[in-house]
């Protein structure tokens, strides 16, 4: 751990995940491929570690996926980990799981994966095509998604209370990643995390700090469940009300870990009675497009 380069303190504004304060500014850095310097900054009262103001995000999402080096893996990943949580809900009877919704998912991979394993989900993200998982990306309405999952979301948010509060709210079951710092924890400057590089990360929380939020968004910090995931430690996390979903995500946790899910799943799936959607979901894709070309006048 290491501490503020500089105590002196920041301008009085309030800290963006608690609404307290005071703020220290950190050290100053340059961020995004357009060089913008930015203040990075820690709130003492909520332990929220984050880049100030940050006026760069439309240069830094001009290219959503550069360096995202662990795309491919971290979603085959947490494609196996949600396919052996929903199944474990489904076969004890938790209550409506699905449809879910993957928000921020990117190119659509992890929700495409779920498809293909019977699972009702769809895909939404503000700054990324979402290839393929098209044309499943209109979420449903928001109060019947019993699921949302947001891999590697929470550190692009500047207000995670806001993000929790608008985009989680009341869902029953909310898996997300995000790599979480020891508390009280300020890394070097050359943390890999911080991705400095390309300016999309700018929020770096700790378990304390995201308990913050999770208060401020009338959330129980009691619901959150942190697991390691295959490369770091802390990254895999779950909100659920529900005690028994947490236990189930653990257990899902420990299983997927060692790699135990490829024996369960093959025969989990069809008791829960899951079928694969690949041939289904390309007849509905193929429809979509006869209807919409049925639609354009004729020339
Ligand atoms: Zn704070």
């Amino acid at each position: 751990m290491t501490t503020a380069e500089s105590g002196e303190p920041s301008s009085a504004i309030a800290c963006p995940n608690c609404g307290g304060g005071p703020l220290s500014l950190v050290r100053r850095v340059r961020v995004s491929k357009a060089l913008v310097e930015a203040e990075l900054a820690h709130c003492s009262a909520c332990d929220f570690l984050f880049l100030r103001d940050p006026s760069w995000l439309a240069a830094a999402y001009e290219e959503s996926f550069y360096g995202d080096t662990g795309y491919v893996d971290r979603n085959l990943h947490a494609a196996r980990l949600v396919r052996l949580l929903l199944v474990i809900g489904r076969l004890g009877r938790f209550g409506a799981s699905e449809p879910g919704c993957d928000l921020g998912t990117g190119l659509g991979m992890l929700p495409r994966l779920l498809r293909d394993h019977g699972f009702d989900f769809r895909g939404s993200d503000a700054y990324a095509a979402m290839e393929l998982i098209r044309p499943f990306c209109t979420p449903p309405d928001d109060g019947s998604i019993g699921c949302k999952t947001a891999f590697e979301v929470i550190e692009h948010v500047p207000s995670t209370p806001e993000f929790l509060r608008r985009q989680v709210g009341t869902t029953p079951l909310f898996v997300f990643s995000t790599l979480m710092r020891q508390n009280g924890e300020i890394p070097p400057p050359d943390w890999w995390y911080y991705a400095f590089g390309n300016g999309q990360h700018i929020s770096f929380h700790s378990r304390r700090s995201f308990e913050a939020a999770m208060e401020r968004a009338g959330m129980d910090p009691r619901w959150l469940v942190s697991i390691d995931g295959p490369v770091h430690r802390r990254a895999l996390h779950m909100i659920a009300r529900e005690a028994r979903w947490r236990r189930a995500f653990r257990a899902a946790g420990w299983i997927v870990n060692r790699g135990l899910d490829g024996l369960l799943l093959p025969w989990l799936e069809p008791l829960a009675g899951l079928r694969c959607r690949i041939i289904p979901d390309h007849y509905e894709a193929m429809e979509r497009l006869r209807s919409v070309a049925a639609s354009r006048p004729s020339p």
